[in-house]
């Protein structure tokens, strides 16, 4: 007899596999990223309906397998709906399913990740704004430890009124003044907007109507996350080959 557990899960990515077969990727809140068939999901009469399509926030019962656990049941949390009715929505939600299926560990529960996955579908269902993925990707990179310098230059430590912090190196961690500067040019406003997103005041920046500031932003988290990946994928394969 296999074992069953029940957790709560967004669905993060389908494959297809076989005829009428599938394999989902779920984050799960207490069992890490979890791959798992569902079968017959590609029929119209599936008792899974639509329940398993990627951004999907479930209550699911899975059997474990082992290399693949099995869906045996799944229930949804969150109607999808809001989040699927404008391709500006969607592609929202899945640049943040992206980032969290990228973060998320195998079997290795990540009960932050996980509620700010859950957390930013919503926000993005239910408060549209340029910056609700940005914000996210920027607290997820500052739960990881990489809270960039944002109040004074990151190499002479210059700081104050007087001070111009204009450009963001990522290898540096942060902002750098006028005579320091590396990385990219970054304006006012966007420093001003990073600092509402990572300074407690993220009301104050989704509230933001789009500006270049807010796709500077975006640009800024798009890249820092990137960097960080790339940087963790060769950490890992460092590991491996010792
Ligand atoms: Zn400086």
């Amino acid at each position: 007899m296999k074992e069953l557990y029940r957790d709560e899960a967004v669905v993060l990515r389908t494959y297809r596999l076989r005829e009428s077969d599938r394999i989902v990727v779920l984050l799960t809140q207490e069992h890490g990223k979890v791959r798992a068939v569902a079968h017959g999901v590609r029929k119209t009469n599936s008792k899974f309906g639509g329940r398993l399509e990627p951004m999907s926030h479930i209550a699911v019962q899975l059997r474990r397998g082992r290399e693949l656990d099995t869906v045996s049941q799944a229930e949804s949390l969150d109607r999808l709906g809001p989040l699927l009715s404008s391709l500006d929505r969607t592609s929202q939600g899945m640049a943040a399913i992206e980032a969290a299926e990228q973060l998320a560990l195998d079997r290795e529960p990540t009960p932050q990740l996980f509620r700010s996955t859950v957390g930013v579908l919503r926000t993005i269902a239910e408060r549209p704004s340029p910056m609700n993925v940005p914000a996210f990707y920027w607290k997820l990179l500052a739960a990881e430890g990489l809270s960039p310098v944002l109040d004074a230059c990151v190499r002479c430590e210059e700081s104050g009124d007087e001070v111009e912090l204009v450009a963001f190196d990522l290898d540096e961690g942060g902002v750098l003044c006028r005579n320091c500067r590396s990385g990219v040019s970054v304006s006012p406003a966007a420093l001003s907007l990073l600092r509402c997103v990572l300074g407690g005041r993220l009301n104050e920046a989704l509230a933001a109507p789009e500006s270049p500031a807010t796709h500077e932003v975006g640009l800024l988290a798009t890249r820092a996350m990137e960097h960080h990946l790339e940087r963790r994928l060769k950490a890992i394969a460092l590991f491996e080959r010792h």
